[in-house]
């Protein structure tokens, strides 16, 4: 089974402020499946460090006023084409951003002030059909060393083959 997840999930040092987001529960998954690293804000080209960005109304905005909209398109087109071809069947994205998050996003005031909504990413993932979550949904299953797709799958999800 192939699977996309976001790559500061995986420890990767890509994320705006330069950070990661590692998560044991989804390293581990990613040891047993084969893992399609995606970054939709870096296949934009946009640099590491960069300012944190938000949608609002539609568009995408980095905190400095900067209208990245094409940018986030952009990256994630290319991220949407990389994981069709690559035939994943299942997508674990970070929570809550601008681009990967899953129905709840940062609403634009930079507050910390959350609404519902896709990311651009996880948007043209669920277009496609494709079973989209975060990694609080792999938290959540804490996946076992024998089956964890079959866990993260279980969570209603399990009419997608493997
Ligand atoms: Fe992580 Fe997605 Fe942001 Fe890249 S675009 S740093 S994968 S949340």
């Amino acid at each position: 089974m192939r699977v996309a997840i976001s790559r500061c999930l995986l420890g990767q040092p890509v994320r705006y402020d330069g950070g990661s987001k590692p998560v044991p529960e989804v390293m581990s998954l990613a040891g047993k499946v084969d893992v399609c690293p995606v970054c939709p804000e870096g296949a934009a080209g946009l640099p590491v460090p960069r300012p944190p960005a938000e949608q609002r109304e539609g568009r995408v905005f980095l905190s400095d006023g900067r209208d990245v909209t094409a940018e986030f398109a952009h990256g994630s087109d290319a991220c949407r084409d990389l994981a069709l071809r690559s035939r994943v069947s299942l997508a674990v994205l970070k929570a809550k951003s601008p681009s990967c998050g899953v129905n709840l996003i940062y609403d634009g005031t930079y507050s910390g002030t959350l609404t519902a909504g896709d990311g651009t990413l996880a948007a043209r993932l669920k277009k496609e059909g494709i079973c989209v979550v975060t990694e609080d949904v792999v938290k959540a299953c804490k996946p076992s060393v024998e089956n964890p797709v079959a866990i993260v799958l279980g969570t209603g999800l399990g009419h997608l083959g493997s």
